[in-house]
């Protein structure tokens, strides 16, 4: 199942579930309007059927509680830092009003002159969960997304921590949906790639994260409590790299879809 927030006719944001002419090939691409939070209860369709293209997506989770990210998960980009991979999972957390949807701008501050994408598996949590061992970390998992960790590079080495280089407002674009079908095994063998104004720049795959999906969930909940609607973003791949204002970045993951978002100056 693929679950998306959207906005249609101009009013306020609803959940719904996409389906893709690719999967059946009898219906264009088209989404269906569910009652309440999927998160909170089963599913229940209204009746009410739009198709894809005349909604607006936006963030499919709603951020209300944490980002927990992960640094340096896939040795090929520590490496292009001049760094090793950590002994264990490197935890960094992301305030919640960095959260955007797809489509929506990152908007590119003035205090930064290196402003770089990073394409990511995002996990999106499902149940309240502490000290979850990794062989029941599928348990707590209700789907998987794409998230960009838009990070400035320059701030991140001069504050020597990295709460300001990743958390400004727009620096977490989540999307297009939630797939809630994939197993933790699938999810941790995806193709991702991350174009800049469609030239290639991250081609790797899930399959070589450092610690994968379950260590991570194991590790994060050792310390704290998970939420429903909780997202950890799993390390970015090598190839990260600078984007300016007028660029447009899209993270690809084959089965979960496309986030683009464009980059706009600040006002
Ligand atoms: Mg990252």
């Amino acid at each position: 199942m693929r679950i998306a927030r959207y906005v249609a006719d101009g009013g306020d944001p609803g959940f719904g579930i996409v389906e893709l002419a690719a999967d059946a090939g009898d219906h264009p691409d088209t989404i269906a309007a569910i009652n309440g939070d999927p998160l909170a209860g089963p599913v229940k369709y209204t009746g009410e059927r739009h198709s894809l293209d005349d909604v607006r997506l936006v963030s499919p989770v709603i951020p209300r509680s944490k980002v927990v990210a992960i640094g340096k998960n896939y040795a090929a980009h520590a490496a292009e830092f001049h760094s090793t991979v950590p002994s264990e999972p490197l935890v960094f957390l992301k305030p919640n009003t960095s959260v955007i949807g797809p489509g929506e701008p990152i908007v590119y501050p003035p205090e930064t002159a290196d402003l770089h994408f990073e394409g990511e598996l995002a996990i999106v949590i499902g149940r309240i969960c502490r000290r979850v061992p990794a062989d029941r970390a599928a348990e707590v998992i209700f789907g998987y997304t794409i998230a960009n960790d838009v990070t400035c590079r320059d701030l991140q080495a001069k504050d020597r921590q990295w709460s300001r280089a990743k958390g400004y407002d727009s620096f977490c674009p989540l999307g297009p949906w939630i797939s809630t079908h994939l197993s933790v095994a699938e999810a941790g063998n995806l193709r991702l790639t991350t174009t800049l104004n469609g030239e290639p720049r991250q081609e790797s795959d899930t399959s070589l994260m450092v610690y994968p999906i379950p260590r991570l969930i194991e590790f994060i909940t050792s310390f704290t409590t998970l939420l429903p609607g909780d997202v950890i973003l799993t390390g970015t791949p090598h190839g990260v790299g600078p984007m300016l204002p007028g660029d447009s970045v899209t993270v690809s993951i084959d089965g979960l879809g496309s986030l683009t978002n464009p980059v706009v100056a600040e006002d």
